[in-house]
């Protein structure tokens, strides 16, 4: 494989490391020579940030291959793994397989550098436009690619236009008039699910019993604040996106409405927008039909970027911001997080700026900013509008209800999926911290950047100069706003309270709970340098007097950004002369924002005030000081609802007229009366109505779990060879769950070297500078890979088929021991409510492994002590045996028997002589 490039290439994994000349030899080398090398020349890699690592050496860089490839190809996705990047290019490994051995990969690097850049000369290049001028500019920011980009890359021969003129505007459209009341026929059903099924193939009684219950949150409402609810539980197989997508489909043509389906995982999102192709085939109609909408800090904002392009951004964020706008031509959605962004491109900079280019702070100026017609949200936001299906998550459901800007554009028919994360979403979305982090942030929005701040970022007073203008009271407002801000902590908040000098009241109030959290803290958690908390009860006389001081502070910055909201609303009613259409919309946009900053500072005056008066047993409150490797990383009082599904039953469920909340494991290992409590369905007037389906997978024969009874808890070496020999059992194809980041960096540390040098790579959250939806693609698509991870693996890791045959969980999965749990614990049952949890987890993790009816495989408990009741979280006929690693090593080695089809519904399977 000759090169004509004038560079080395550089590959190291945890068996090794090999360099190839540019003339394509290839020869291991040691850290020291490596390191040495790519000091001296640029050497074309993969991944420098997981180069590094592997080499010890956080300084590396080098020509980055993925970067070529993100500037070539924007918007494409390639698994970001020698193999990912020869499948996407067309390029063939010498072995049958398909394996790129680590000797090859260098070689790999190589070819794959020369086939991007021979595309820069393709006159068929699909994503040339604006590739010039984009290079232009990256060679201005030293980009290392921009050089060599530009030998490659002939000049267009009229002037590009810029990406904000490329872009397309979004159109207003009339406002959508309100449903038809219309009744779904069951036969209709029933043809609708058979055509999106599809191929002649007939559809199974479960899923068409599941379709008929789904329809039935459709029918017409009986009573206001009565919405049709149905629970329904149908196990993994039973075809459920499609068994409610039949029914919703049909309901939105002959209604013309809109029917929201709620997601938790991306996995999911994805697998929906796959699925509802079937409905609407034609490509043009689709995208008419159906809107995939995500939180407003998912999306690039145009204005952010524009300033980052223009001088914001320095350094490594730069070369960032302008392969940012290259993509941002392509994009279909502008989705950084979960759309056509690859995942890897963020954190191939370490995250540099990926979140200062996205409106994380509700700073958007909405008809102010001059790019609004093209704005990723505002599309996002008036497709959905006009749409049939709208794909969305459980957060964005509980944000759009509690502060949605439009009451027309609320979801009526709402499909929860995945129902069994609601109630921790809403236990997230209706929170409130008063931490240092949140009142910097806010005195941020209010005063604008201080002192050296680079940057666009304004102020309010700067976002509504015209209204001050206008109206010398809202004027007033602004300006008492902006005194009364600067009671709230400042750059440096945090260095001041740990020394004990705070400035102002509320760092006042910050030190004085610091204090009082190591006071009472009996954790013992400080010594190892995590996060401590202690209730707030019998708070000392400093706290006090500092909640005192600093509920007068609130009030004072409260009242007139009250005021500044009843003087734009007031503009908006008795609208001005100059306020155009443009400004209109601008200022109703400042009001959402100011509305929530008001709320937001309500609740935290509600909290004080609860700090030194009569407890509210609707809440529970503590404070907490949050640390990272012994470091403080936040201080703050904290507040959550003791039952977050009252405030989501009043905000969401009753103004809907229909809602089906479903799920594989919507008990949770529980009774319906925990579906109900957990869906919110328990405040409803009126009883929800029950489905329930059993997966049609044959677990008997699918599926076994091994308990392994002989790894001590806390013998970390013990624990890691169970996870090197289990993992070596099976060949890779093993997913790693962990309960607490300390045991998984432990076991990968012991293990990583010792599996890679047998080819079996070893991934990890946490400790591989790869975001986790990346991980995902890689761990699916490599058999051999295996993965760690901790919480966000269990629920949204979605790999049918061999890539995953082995699920192996490190200990039972307690719930942790915080203020918060030992209140609901108290209120909702003790033993029985930590079992529904434990088991609801346990549910969760076995759901990664069976995912199709091909599907085989083993669950491994690592735990010497596993009480039998919790064991019903396993799906009925799964065979569950106690063994020692040996016995279980020996059985994963020997696979499962072929598939029975034996189902035994109404028990799992205890093996003799191995007694549960
Ligand atoms: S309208 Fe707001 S979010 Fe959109 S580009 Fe402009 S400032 Fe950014």
């Amino acid at each position: 494989m000759q090169s004509p490039l004038t560079f080395p290439a550089l590959h190291a994994s945890h068996a090794g490391i090999w360099m190839a000349t540019p003339d394509g030899e290839v020869r291991t080398v040691g850290k020291g020579e490596a390191v040495g090398r790519a000091a001296e020349t640029p050497m074309v890699m993969l991944n420098a940030p997981l180069v590094a690592q592997r080499l010890g050496y956080a300084d590396l860089s080098g020509l980055d291959v993925l970067e070529l490839f993100a500037f070539v190809h924007p918007a494409r996705f390639v698994v970001p793994t020698a193999k990912g990047l020869a499948t996407v290019l067309g390029i063939k490994a010498d072995a049958e397989d398909g394996v790129w051995s680590d000797q090859k990969v260098p070689h790999l690097l190589l070819a794959a550098t020369q086939r991007l850049l021979a595309t820069l000369a393709d006159p068929a290049w699909p994503e040339r436009e604006g590739a010039w001028d984009s290079a232009q500019a990256l060679m201005r920011v030293r980009w290392p690619w921009a050089n060599i980009v530009l030998r490659h890359l002939a000049k267009p021969e009229k002037p590009e236009r810029w990406l904000f003129a490329r872009l397309p505007e979004w159109e207003e459209a009339a406002p959508r008039t309100p449903p038809r009341v219309v009744t779904l026929d069951p036969d209709a059903v029933q043809t609708q699910l058979a055509s999106l099924v599809g191929n002649g193939a007939e559809t199974r009684q479960g899923q068409r019993d599941f379709a008929q219950a789904a329809a039935r949150i459709f029918a017409p409402r009986a009573r206001k604040g009565e919405p049709n609810m149905v629970l329904a539980e149908a196990g993994t197989g039973i075809g459920k996106t499609l068994g409610y997508l039949a029914p919703a489909s049909l309901w939105a043509r002959n209604a013309d409405g809109a029917v929201w389906i709620s997601t938790f995982t991306k996995a999911l999102q994805r697998q929906l927008v796959r699925e509802a192709r079937r409905i609407y085939p034609d490509p043009e109609t689709f995208k008419q039909k159906v809107v995939v909408r995500k939180g407003r800090e998912n999306y690039l904002c145009l204005l952010n970027l524009e300033d980052a392009l223009q001088g914001g951004f320095a350094g490594r964020a730069a070369t960032l911001a302008h392969l940012v706008a290259r993509w941002a031509a392509y994009t279909s959605d502008g989705d950084m997080i979960g759309g056509d962004l690859p995942g890897w491109l963020t954190t191939l900079f370490r995250r540099n700026g990926s979140t200062a280019l996205t409106d994380r702070r509700g700073e958007c100026i909405y008809a102010g900013c001059p790019h609004y017609k093209k704005c990723f949200i505002e599309r996002a936001a008036r497709a959905s509008v006009q749409a049939d299906i709208v794909i969305a998550n459980h957060a964005l459901m509980m944000v759009n209800a509690a502060r949605g800007r439009d009451e027309v554009s609320r979801p009526t028919r709402i499909i929860f999926d995945e129902g069994h994360h609601l109630f921790d979403a809403a236990d997230s979305m209706f929170a409130a911290a008063l931490t240092g982090q949140e009142t910097v942030e806010l005195r941020r929005w209010v005063i604008g950047p201080e002192g050296k701040a680079r940057g666009r970022r304004r102020g309010l007073a700067a976002r509504l100069a015209d209204v001050a203008s206008y109206d010398e009271e809202g004027g007033l407002a602004i300006e008492m706003a902006r005194i009364a801000a600067e009671a709230l902590p400042g750059d440096g908040w945090l260095g001041r309270v740990a020394e004990g000098v705070p400035s102002g009241p509320v760092e006042r109030l910050l030190h004085a709970i610091r204090t009082m959290v190591f006071a009472r803290d009996e954790s013992n958690l400080a010594e190892s340098g995590y996060g401590l908390e202690t209730e707030l009860a019998d708070p000392p006389p400093a706290v006090v007097d500092a909640v005192a001081d600093t509920q007068v502070a609130l009030e004072a910055l409260a009242r007139p950004l009250t005021l500044l909201g009843a003087r734009l609303e007031a503009m908006i009613a008795d609208p001005p002369e100059w306020l155009d259409g443009g400004a209109r919309a601008r200022v109703e946009g400042a009001m959402a924002s100011l509305g929530w900053r008001i709320d937001t500072v309500r609740a935290w005056i509600s909290m004080l005030a609860r700090a030194v008066g009569p407890v509210d047993a609707d809440f529970v409150d503590w404070l907490a000081i949050d640390r990272f490797e012994g470091r403080d990383m936040d201080i703050g009082m904290h507040r959550h609802w003791l039952d977050p599904m009252k405030p989501v039953a009043e905000i969401v469920l009753k103004p809907s007229h229909g809602v089906l909340a479903t799920s594989a494991t919507l008990r949770s290992g529980g009774d319906w009366a925990n579906a109900e409590a957990r869906t919110g369905a328990v405040h409803l007037d009126h009883a929800a109505e029950h489905f329930s389906a059993t997966s049609p997978f044959d677990y008997a024969a699918q599926a076994e779990v091994l308990i392994v009874t002989d790894i001590k808890r806390g013998d970390m070496a013990a624990l890691a060879g169970a996870y090197a020999a289990l993992i070596g059992a099976s060949g890779g194809g093993a997913l790693g769950l962990f309960t607490a980041i300390r045991r998984l960096r432990s076991t990968y540390a012991r293990i990583a070297d010792r599996l890679a040098r047998d080819g079996l790579p070893l991934y990890a959250q946490h400790i591989d500078p790869i975001d986790t939806g990346t991980l995902v693609d890689i761990f699916r698509d490599d058999p051999h890979a295996s993965l760690l991870g901790t919480d966000a693996l269990r629920d949204g890791v979605d790999v049918p088929g061999a890539s995953l045959r082995l699920v192996v969980m490190e200990q039972v999965p307690w719930p942790r021991p915080d203020i918060l749990h030992r209140a609901r614990r108290l209120s909702y049952g003790g033993t029985d409510y930590d079992d529904r949890i434990i088991r609801a987890k346990l549910a969760q993790a076995f759901g990664r492994l069976i995912r199709s009816a091909g599907d085989k495989g083993h669950f491994v408990l690592l735990s010497s002590a596993v009480p039998s009741r919790l064991l019903t979280a396993f799906p009925a006929g799964t065979s569950i045996r106690r063994v020692t690693l040996e016995q279980a090593v020996a059985a994963i080695k020997s696979g499962l028997s072929p598939v029975t089809n034996i189902r035994q519904d109404d028990a799992n399977t205890l093996q003799e002589g191995n007694p549960i």
